[in-house]
């Protein structure tokens, strides 16, 4: 048995390095970007009006222009004569000649001439060329997370496609002779499975289509047969179930015949004691515990930063903060507990707690949940003193989905 902190340092080792691969923009949400961008272009790209209003070259006294037609975004770039003036829309650009841009609120207009009564600014009102970004500077560094701006700055560039780091393949299998789906009738002795879909969504929320799904009896034969299949098409393989040491829990022996080898079993820590993690060639394999509230867990303890890491997240592990204890908390001599908890802030104070059903067959007050509570071993905690609180990578604080 070795501890969470061995636990984690194991799986953080055995990741293989992050692979790179060009997606389109769109599909590269959520990814890190694998390159340095820097802009193609300058940006704006031309000289062009701020404003819907008038252009022309600024004269130094008093003048009435002639106004000749009108510029619209769009529009080719074009000439103008000293004496005359066009009208401009908002992102046209501004013709050779010109150097200033009237806003429209602001101009005389009789007859078709602009009447200008005082002297004008040059540069007023123009976007210029390169002013944002010249052609050659880096916007966005190697390891930065694609979110939508991200993907809007790289559409503005003119990009259609990005270099990141690859998401793993992952299979996802649950055994228990006792399962049934959810939306079937419950016969004598079965249990509905929350694992599949819980881990399924948990992986969609992360960007992840699972390669397959599978929802297994029991059955040392076609167990076999599935991993044999998840261990050739995936990077990683979650096994739910079945990896304890009773007389129906195949998973380790069968992971062993097909070559995995055991990289830990079993960490110090409630829930989810008998975790399995081993690797067979660079394919990573996690045998979480069957109870559900261990599988949510183990999930976002260990699978979770695993696959955030393969992706090449430099931070890969849930976000953490240390938060007042509501009330006391008492320690495992042994183990690391990790608690369904719930933050909670009114007027600026934060404080976590505890929330109901804490054994590891229970996931109900999970619904409220917003945090797991961490305690390592032998370390009690006062009511009013802070612990360590792992965030869960949705909600806020007050407990609602964001
Ligand atoms: P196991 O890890 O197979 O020993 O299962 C531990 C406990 O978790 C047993 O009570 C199982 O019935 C339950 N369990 C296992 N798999 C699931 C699942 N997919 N959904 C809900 N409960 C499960
Ligand atoms: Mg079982």
């Amino acid at each position: 048995m070795i501890r969470y902190e061995e636990a984690q340092a194991l799986i953080a080792k055995n990741i293989p390095p992050s692979q790179k691969e060009s997606v389109t923009v769109l599909a590269a949400l959520g990814c890190v970007i694998a390159e340095d961008i820097k802009s193609p272009l300058a940006l704006p790209f031309f000289d062009n009006s701020a404003m819907d209003g008038f252009t022309f070259r600024a004269p130094n006294r008093p003048s009435r222009l002639v106004i000749r037609g009108t510029l619209k975004a769009g529009d080719p770039r074009s000439h103008i004569k000293p004496g005359e003036a066009w009208r401009i829309m908002t992102g046209a650009p501004v013709p050779y000649g010109a150097d200033t841009v009237l806003a429209q609120e602001k101009a005389e207009i009789i007859q078709e001439t602009l009447v200008l009564r005082e002297p004008l600014p040059q540069g007023m009102n123009i976007r210029y060329k390169g002013e944002e970004l010249r052609k050659g500077k880096k916007v966005i560094s190697e390891g930065a997370i694609v979110t939508p701006a991200t993907i809007g700055i790289m559409a503005g560039l003119g990009k259609n496609e990005a270099q990141i780091y690859k998401k793993p393949r992952v299979s996802v299998i649950v055994t228990g002779s006792e399962l049934a789906a959810p939306g079937s009738d419950l016969s004598s002795g079965k249990i509905y499975d929350s694992n599949s879909a819980m881990v399924h969504a948990a992986l969609m929320q992360m960007g992840i289509r699972p390669v397959f799904v599978k929802r297994l009896d029991d059955q040392p034969k076609k167990i076999k047969q599935v991993i044999g299949y998840a261990l050739r098409e995936s990077d990683l393989v979650i096994l739910m179930g079945g990896v304890s040491s009773g007389d129906t829990d195949h998973v380790r022996p069968i992971s062993k015949e097909l070559g995995v080898e055991t990289i830990f079993w079993k960490v110090s820590q409630k829930p989810g004691k008998p975790i399995y993690f081993g690797k067979k060639g660079n394919t990573l394999v996690f045998g979480l515990p069957g109870n559900p509230a261990a599988v949510f867990t183990c999930f976002y303890e260990y699978v979770y930063p695993a696959i955030r890491r393969f992706m090449g997240f430099r931070e890969p592990h849930l976000g953490a903060n240390f938060f007042p204890v509501r009330e006391s908390i008492k320690a495992d001599p042994e183990k690391t507990l990790f608690l369904k908890a719930r933050i909670e802030s009114s007027d600026g104070r934060s404080v976590v707690m505890t929330l109901g059903g804490q054994s590891s067959h229970m996931i109900s007050s999970l619904q409220e949940a917003n945090g797991i509570l961490v305690i390592p071993s032998k370390r009690s905690v006062e009511q009013g003193r802070e612990a360590l609180v792992h965030l869960l990578p949705y909600g806020t604080e007050d407990g609602h989905a964001g």
